[in-house]
């Protein structure tokens, strides 16, 4: 089987839902598993509604959440056309919304929109989202079936950033879905959301329905993940940056996941963690071009491979750089750091450390001023604002003889101001101002990446709108 996930853009209109009908269809014989996020903006309108609503702002909230519900009916009409399943749908629509409505009243009254609420108000639009597709592909007489996560997306109680159980995932989900695929049966299924053992919805991160497609892959022992989205695939940089990015056909696991964690946002870094432990293949797909081939993530089988394949960057960092004030034992000293990030539940993007003196790369809207007060009673702390980092990924660039100096030489007017290179055999990441950040990524691009030998790795985009 398959596993087949949906993005926001590929079902925010009735036109996109039956472009997506049209893509399942034609490959049923693949015995396709359906996952869908929320139709496109449908999450952050959820989460705005919230906010309002905490801030006393119940009409505005509302407001929004009559528009979103307009947008879900205004789909349904366009494109269901036997009236009971219509009906069913709209039914379905106007419960949601009276809860939703129920969910602001009360969270305007507490003045207080914890994480837990929060993931009460995000988990509709997968929902509803979910049920449209299901009714869809019933409209063009393919049998679906509606499955709610509820029944097997088991997670941790971590509120908007819940961990699936895999182990309970599948056990639930195969006895769920063994009937349907013996039937030829479509089952669909929500992105991003899940569910506790007690029975409370969670969410998982933004933007990891595709973490979930990969999930359910994994728990179902699936032969492909296809992630089907608006773009060709994972580019040589960030099209909206440099002039003539290239697609890459052939990512490794590893360099997916580097290229996503560093900013390139086509796929949730999470997504390669459960298919590289069953080795399952994940394409990504354009679902505006599906005949297209798109990019292939898997397991890296050619070992001497050191090309270069993209260059990511993350923009709003800062550099923390601690000197403990007591000579304690260097492991005691790092560890204390650690412990207080572990506290304020964030994760350094870089770190560097030597003898007594320890460097971590932080966002610059994690909470500040908080870590620093308290890392203050270990050492001395320095915040260095207004940095970003830019990253160059590729397999075993480790080894790649030449690389630095290539690497530099193109930037040498630039200060870089920390680096590391080793941890990860595939990425080499690097600090420069922020205001830098686009000028490094193009003169990086370019060095690397203007003139592509190897078309087995790279392909060149067709109708690329050169950025201004
Ligand atoms: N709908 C969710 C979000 O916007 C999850 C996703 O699209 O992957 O974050
Ligand atoms: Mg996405």
């Amino acid at each position: 089987m398959i596993v087949m996930k949906f993005g926001g853009t590929s079902t925010q209109d009735a036109a996109a839902i039956a472009n997506v009908v049209k893509i399942v269809k034609s490959r049923l014989s693949m015995r396709p598993m359906v996952v869908v996020s929320a139709i496109a903006q449908a999450t952050n309108v959820l989460e705005r509604a919230g906010k309002l609503a905490s801030e006393n702002k119940s009409d505005s909230a509302l407001n929004i959440l009559q528009q979103l519900s307009d947008r879900h009916v205004g789909i349904i009409n366009n494109m269901i056309e036997d009236s009971q399943r219509r009906d069913v749908l709209i039914n379905i629509i106007e419960i949601s919304f009276n809860e939703l409505r129920d969910l602001v009243k009360g969270v305007s009254i507490l003045r207080e929109l914890t994480p837990r609420t929060l993931d009460s108000f995000y988990c509709y639009g997968e929902l509803l989202s979910s049920r449209i597709v299901a009714a869809a592909l019933q409209e063009a007489n393919i049998d679906s079936w509606w499955i709610d996560t509820k029944d097997f997306m088991i997670t941790d109680e971590n509120f908007t950033r819940a961990m699936p159980m895999i182990e309970y995932v599948e056990d639930r989900l195969k006895a769920i879905v063994k009937p349907l695929f013996e039937n030829n049966i479509v089952p669909v299924t929500q992105g991003f959301i899940g569910v506790t053992t007690a029975g409370r919805r969670t969410t998982m991160g933004r933007e990891s329905s595709d973490y979930s497609a990969s999930v359910v892959g994994c728990a179902l022992n699936a032969d492909d993940i296809q992630i089907w989205t608006d773009v060709d695939g994972v580019l040589t940089a960030d099209p909206t940056v440099v002039p003539e990015p290239k697609k890459i056909k052939l990512l490794s696991f590893e360099e997916a996941f580097d290229l996503s964690y560093f900013g390139a946002k086509v796929l949730h870094p999470n997504t390669m963690l459960p298919a590289i432990e069953k080795n399952i293949p994940i394409h990504i797909y354009n679902s505006q071009k599906p005949t297209l081939s798109g990019t292939l993530v898997a397991k890296q089988t050619d070992a001497k491979d050191t090309i270069p394949k993209s260059v990511a960057y993350k923009r709003n960092v800062l550099i923390l750089n601690i000197v403990p004030k007591k000579r304690y034992g260097q492991y005691i000293f790092w560890e204390h750091v650690n412990n207080v990030l572990t506290k304020h539940d964030v994760a350094s993007h870089m770190t560097a450390t030597s003898e007594y003196n320890y460097s971590v790369v932080l966002d610059a809207k994690d909470n500040i001023s908080a870590i620093v007060h308290d890392l203050n009673t270990i050492g001395t702390v320095s915040v260095i604002e207004g940095k970003g980092i830019v990253c160059l990924v590729g397999s075993n660039l480790r080894q790649s003889p030449g690389l630095l100096d290539k690497i530099f030489h193109s930037i040498i007017d630039v200060g870089v101001e920390m680096i590391t290179f080793g941890p990860s055999k595939s990425n080499i990441s690097f600090i420069v101002e922020d205001n830098d950040v686009l000028d490094v990524v193009r003169r990086i691009h370019n060095n690397f990446f203007s003139v592509v030998k190897d078309d087995d790795i790279f392909e060149i985009l067709e109708h690329h709108h050169t950025p201004e």
